[in-house]
């Protein structure tokens, strides 16, 4: 019987699919439609009752030609012996063995799989969705991938990787194609990971020698959502476990999405095999929101909490906070909670007193051209050199200063910054930044200069 079922599920699932979870499964029995299967662990048992029980007990039923009931057991040569002599029972059956927890998974990996629905499995947060999401000219390019994306898994950009700054949208992002994946397909199985929490895990696996379970785990899914994964830069064990999930999901055409505060070949410690692999899909920028993306934002959190914002007072607040998204939240959440505290209306006069901390820093704006000519003046070469193309190394290293100090001083984007500086890509201006931050750490020497820098530019 096992071989001509097996053989089947082997046709209709994926390699890695039958590999995982019907090939470590044995036939302990068959008496009077009755067939007792094993499952070597507890994980898998929970994991083939709740996915694969009714096909297998379909295919038992087709076999013996009429109706049979499958029982899936704990595999008795791996139970505490104590425990079977006691009651005289070989083999547990199923709710025996749930008495015996299986402690060697790593926290995040789903357990209980039976009670828990594939929805909480996946840590998708229901309330991150396209519909929330507002659009405008620094994320159209990335929501577009991700919708093209949710709508067709594995088979457009493998991987899809994000990049952006932080509060720009990327952890909503992914979420918002974990939520649509999961309307359109309920049985995917779909999971959201923040790459600490991964890093984590591969710690737990690896101290109680779960690396089986965790595999099998992510090797299987149908979707993976992994956030801020510069989080793995340096960690060698976790990047090589990774790059085994990363490479048995893409060839079974699930797919991977990743964040990243910075573009594949910018996080550092990361192993140039995975920064290849990101690569080799699509990967896509998220910019700050510009200024009517910031007025929308605001005008649909407002509405969605209930308030309507006045548009002269939405466009205040937008032209005054402008590094990213999240800023925004808090500066809304600040202004209703007032509003509401001192029982007025929302007027730009509230606006300033609910925010006078938050608006108090940004008044003292530093412009990039303020900053070119501060640089230059130091270092004793023209402002026009901070747009030349030439590149002599006493030219080249005060412009990547003063692009690094754009970056910091001023809320300009990195294309933005890169036209100011004669039109240049954003990826000069971002390894631009990264080389001066990595020297600034290295040098004290480099680091007293900036600090000169940054208080002469901020009087
Ligand atoms: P990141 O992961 O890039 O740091 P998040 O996705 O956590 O940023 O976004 C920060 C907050 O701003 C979240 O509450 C998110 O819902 C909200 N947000 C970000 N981008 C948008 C957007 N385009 N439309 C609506 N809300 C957004
Ligand atoms: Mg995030």
């Amino acid at each position: 019987f096992w071989q001509t079922c097996s053989a089947q599920l082997e046709l209709e699932l994926t390699p890695q699919q039958y590999s995982a979870w019907i090939k470590p499964l044995t036939v302990l029995d068959y008496e009077d439609g009755k067939v007792r299967i094993a499952a070597p662990n507890r994980f898998k048992l929970d994991w083939v009752k709740t996915q694969f029980a009714s096909r297998i007990t379909a295919l038992a039923s087709q076999y013996w030609e009429m109706p049979v009931e499958v029982q899936f057991v704990l595999d008795p040569k791996l139970m505490a012996p104590k425990k079977s002599a006691a009651n005289g029972v070989a083999a547990p059956a199923v709710n025996g063995a749930a008495a015996e927890p299986y402690t060697g998974m790593p926290e995040s990996i789903p357990q209980g799989l039976p009670k828990q629905p594939l929805r909480e499995q996946s840590r998708v947060n229901p309330d991150l969705t396209f519909d929330s999401f507002v659009t405008g000219k620094a994320n159209q390019l990335a929501r577009a991938a991700a919708i093209q994306v949710a709508n067709n898994p594995g088979v457009s950009y493998n991987p899809l990787f994000f990049y952006g700054g932080v509060g720009l949208g990327k952890t909503h992002l992914i979420h918002a194609i974990g939520n649509q994946v999961m309307a359109d397909q309920p049985g995917a199985r779909i999971r959201y990971i923040h790459a600490e929490q991964y890093v984590r895990d591969v710690v737990t696996a690896y101290q109680r020698k779960g690396f089986d379970e965790f595999k099998h785990y992510y090797h299987s899914l149908d979707l993976l959502l992994i956030d801020d994964i510069q989080f793995f830069g340096g960690k060698s064990r976790t990047q090589e476990e990774f790059f085994y999930a990363f490479e048995a999901l893409i060839a079974a055409k699930k797919q991977i999405i990743i964040t990243s505060d910075t573009y594949p070949k910018e996080i550092t410690g990361m192993d140039d095999r995975l920064i290849s692999r990101f690569d080799s899909g699509l990967t896509v920028a998220i910019e700050p929101p510009e200024l009517e993306m910031r007025v929308a934002i605001l005008l649909k959190k407002a509405s969605s909490e209930g308030v309507t914002l006045n548009d002269d007072v939405a466009f205040f607040v937008a032209k005054h906070l402008r590094s990213n998204v999240r800023e925004l939240e808090g500066a809304l959440r600040k202004i209703l909670a007032y509003s509401r505290f001192h029982g007025r209306d929302i007027t730009i006069d509230i606006v300033k007193e609910a925010l006078k901390d938050l608006l108090s820093v940004q008044n003292r704006q530093i412009s990039v051209e303020n900053i070119q000519k501060t640089v230059a003046d130091f270092y004793n070469i023209k402002v026009a050199d901070m747009y030349s193309k030439r590149r002599p190394a006493n030219i080249a290293r005060p412009r990547q200063i003063a692009m690094y100090l754009s970056k910091e001083l001023t809320q300009k984007s990195l294309p933005e910054i890169g036209e100011l500086f004669g039109g240049r890509d954003h990826t000069t201006v971002l390894h631009a930044v990264r080389k001066i931050a990595q020297d600034r750490a290295k040098s004290a020497e480099c680091n007293h200069e900036l600090h000169v820098l940054e208080q002469t530019l901020k009087g």
